[in-house]
């Protein structure tokens, strides 16, 4: 069947840089309509940690739906919520000492950030937020005001308010670092910078380019922060789920955030989730306040009770991933050196890594180009110079190996033919 791409908007994206159409997804594979396989190291953009419709999850989904258990319920009492809830305090929170009253907020990333946003407005009854370059937080209003994105926030057509902006951790070379200058600017009360509510802020900047904050930086931003009285909003939706080793991604910094969005990999299964964690003193809600119609997604419930059973029962999948990152810094780091002339850096953290190129147009062609020889990879950044990898935490060695070996390929290839 012809794909009717004329009666679709012109916003859609991914699909340009694959045009094909997929049927089916087993674990890193995803197939197309000729039975093509792809090897995924896009993972749902982090959404799919745990490969596609890995096969405890989809049984426990299956006899849900099959015994006609509940599949909406907004936030009304269900099986499947409760179970949920008891499984995440048992498997995440209470082995972390994290005393977090849970939120659903709604079933998406933005959402998570939305509902993070309003309560520090609430609890300090201060307006602004501190959020820093390279940030990508979501795309409602709310978080496109504290993503940095050019292209993204000219997309918004009214002002983008109420955020300052500071240096990430490392940001033009590391020059200026936003800690002291947020420091010095709250200490000067000339600097025009008032006390914020909250500062909002990605251990590894995904959509950013793959920038991994310092641990020490995060460490000392959660300082200012608990010293000056400014709420630390966490977004782990892309990094947390263990994309970088363990379930939390700052529990690495060793510190203790006020506030977490969490979505993506939450429900396991790719189906939409999100929850908004935080201290139960700042739980200054009214019954209602901030609501919405699909916060009970039943099915994602018990894909999620099983994915936290599955993973984190003990530390192995967190311990493999530690294992992964060594590998993937060993290839992926003889590869930058390789082509140097090329490639300025390879970084990252866990299982989220990042190929930065001096030429944005290059990294577009190495996608393009691992995408021909059947490997999904994508591109981000400011300037789509970073080629991103994010394979499932599931992903197995040799499947590790297959991919790399592509992306060695595919660099050579685009390089070769180099643009411009
Ligand atoms: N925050 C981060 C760190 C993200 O990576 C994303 C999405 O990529 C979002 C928020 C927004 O999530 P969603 O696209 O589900 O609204």
């Amino acid at each position: 069947m012809a794909v009717p791409t004329t009666i679709e908007s012109e916003v859609r994206s991914y699909s340009r840089s694959w045009p094909v159409v997929f049927t089916h997804g087993r674990g890193s594979r995803l197939y197309d309509e000729d039975d093509r396989a792809y090897l995924d190291f896009f993972a749902g953009a982090s959404a799919l940690n745990y490969g596609h419709n890995h096969p405890v999850l989809k049984q426990e989904l299956l006899r849900y739906v099959e015994r006609d258990g509940v599949t909406h319920s907004l936030d009304m009492f269900t099986g499947a919520r409760t179970a949920f809830l008891h499984e995440l305090d048992a498997r995440v929170l209470q082995p972390r000492g994290l005393d977090y009253k849970v939120q659903f907020p709604g079933p998406t990333g933005t959402n998570s950030v939305e509902a993070a946003l309003k309560l520090a407005r609430k609890v300090t009854g201060r307006q602004t937020v501190v959020a820093f370059t390279g940030a990508f937080h979501g795309m409602s209003l709310g978080s496109l005001a504290v993503t940095g994105n050019a292209s993204k926030r000219a997309g918004a057509g009214v002002p983008l308010g109420l955020t300052w902006r500071l240096p990430y951790d490392g940001f033009g070379g590391g020059k200026v670092c936003g800690l002291t200058l947020l420091e010095s600017m709250l200490d000067d009360s000339s600097s025009g910078m008032d006390l914020p509510a909250a500062v909002i802020v990605e251990t590894v900047q995904g959509e950013g380019g793959v920038n991994p904050a310092r641990l020490t930086w995060l460490a000392d931003l959660a300082d200012v922060c608990a010293r000056r009285g400014i709420l630390l909003v966490l977004d782990d939706i892309q990094m947390g789920c263990g994309r970088t080793g363990p379930f939390f991604s700052f529990e690495a910094a060793g510190i203790v955030p006020d506030i977490v969005c969490l979505s993506k990999s939450i429900s396991g299964y790719g189906l939409p989730m999100a929850l908004t964690l935080f201290r139960s003193e700042l739980d200054v809600w009214s019954p209602g306040e901030h609501n919405g119609t699909f916060r009970g997604n039943n099915p994602a419930f018990v894909t999620a009770t099983a994915a936290l059973r599955e993973f984190w029962s003990d530390d192995s999948l967190e311990k493999q991933t530690m294992v992964r990152e060594l590998l993937l810094r060993e290839h992926l780091g003889e590869l930058a050196h390789e082509h140097e002339e090329h490639v300025t850096q390879a970084r990252g953290r866990g299982l989220v890594w990042g190929l930065a190129f001096r030429d944005p147009r290059l990294a577009r062609r190495t996608a393009d180009e691992a995408f021909a020889r059947g490997l999904l990879v994508e591109t981000a950044g400011s300037c789509d110079e970073v080629v991103k990898l994010l394979p499932a935490l599931t992903t197995t060695d040799d499947e590790l190996t297959e991919g790399l070996d592509i992306l060695r390929a595919s660099v050579a290839t685009a390089v070769r033919g180099r643009a411009g």
